[in-house]
């Protein structure tokens, strides 16, 4: 375990919290920066022969990770390189390490459009693909025509998007499935107008969202019958405290980590506003938020 830094900047027992939005958790054994496909390939081979867990972490902003910390190494994706073909549509090809905020402003610059409505999610594109973030009724999803995969089983490859059998906030890729890349399908816009948009959608999200708290976004998935902000206010849920966390008075799917809260403060709220929940509404809430133990 010490010489990981043949594959990549390698930190050992570092603090989780300052690379997750929540600001919550505690360390792992290691955190690796990885630049290249062909380094990350090597590390798994490693990390499988000697038996240590790892995760991998976009910018952590749909993750909990556990007071304890990760027994393993945490894996970073540095992949960012940018490259587009251009016809009567545009064919961005984007590296899964790239900046949700970064990619926007580079839309603002050049008149891509079609993202417009991911603005205020703080997060990578890989990470963003993996749970197909989305907002405003829109999907990253539908902007994906492939992705750049690696798997242990399979090794590097490209796969039409349709092949992840992507859903509501997730995909059906498998656990160890790595997304390298990804190709979106934009269009073009005048760049006044693309960012006249982000800023439209950016004005609604700030009205209804917690943006200056430490949160991770929204905690459980919508069922059918209702969003789950609604059933959570609906049951009185608001301002609900334990520890240092609580349900957002803005926005009831949002716990905020408000007074340096652990993360036990945060599951047990979690399970406190399930409970309630399904008390009063008869639906059991599905966390949208990954654990990291
Ligand atoms: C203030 C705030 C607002 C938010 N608003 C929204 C919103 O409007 N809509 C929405 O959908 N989400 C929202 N989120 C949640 C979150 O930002 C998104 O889900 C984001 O897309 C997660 O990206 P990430 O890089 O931070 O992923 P992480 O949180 O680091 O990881 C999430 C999961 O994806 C996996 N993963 C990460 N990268 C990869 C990869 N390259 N390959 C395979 N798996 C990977 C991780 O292993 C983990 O299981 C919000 C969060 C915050 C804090």
């Amino acid at each position: 375990m010490k010489n990981l830094g043949k594959f990549g900047q390698t930190k050992y027992d570092y603090p989780l919290a300052t690379l997750t939005t929540f600001k919550i958790g505690g360390q792992a054994r290691a955190v690796i920066w990885i630049e290249q496909e062909e380094k990350l390939v090597a590390l798994i081979d490693y990390l499988q022969k000697i038996g240590c867990p790892y995760y991998l972490l976009g910018r952590g902003s749909n993750v909990l990770v556990s007071d304890a910390g990760y027994p393993g190494v945490i894996i970073k994706l540095n992949l960012k390189a940018i490259s587009y073909q251009r016809n009567q549509h545009l064919y961005l090809k984007v590296g899964a390490g790239i900046k949700i905020s970064h990619l926007l402003g580079l839309c603002i610059k050049h008149g891509w459009t079609g993202l417009e409505f991911m603005t205020g999610i703080p997060g990578t594109i890989g990470g963003a693909i993996a749970v197909n973030a989305g907002a405003f009724g829109h999907s990253i999803g539908k902007k994906v025509t492939q992705i750049k995969i690696f798997s242990p089983r399979s090794g590097i490859k490209w796969i039409s998007w349709d092949e992840s059998k992507y859903g509501y906030r997730h995909t059906k890729l498998s656990q160890d499935t790595f997304i390298l890349g990804a190709e979106l399908e934009l269009s073009y816009l005048h760049p006044q107008q693309v960012s006249m948009l982000i800023k439209k959608y950016f004005c609604q999200k700030k009205a209804t969202q917690p943006l200056f708290y430490h949160s991770a976004g929204c905690v459980f998935k919508n069922p059918t019958r209702a969003s789950a902000g609604y059933l959570i206010d609906k049951a009185g849920l608001k301002g609900k405290r334990i520890g240092g966390a609580e349900v957002s008075e803005k926005h009831a799917n949002f716990i905020i980590n408000k007074y340096q809260a652990k993360a036990a403060d945060v599951f047990a709220l979690m399970e406190f506003v399930q409970e309630t929940v399904e008390k009063c509404e008869g639906v059991r809430l599905e966390p949208e938020i990954r654990f990291i133990t």
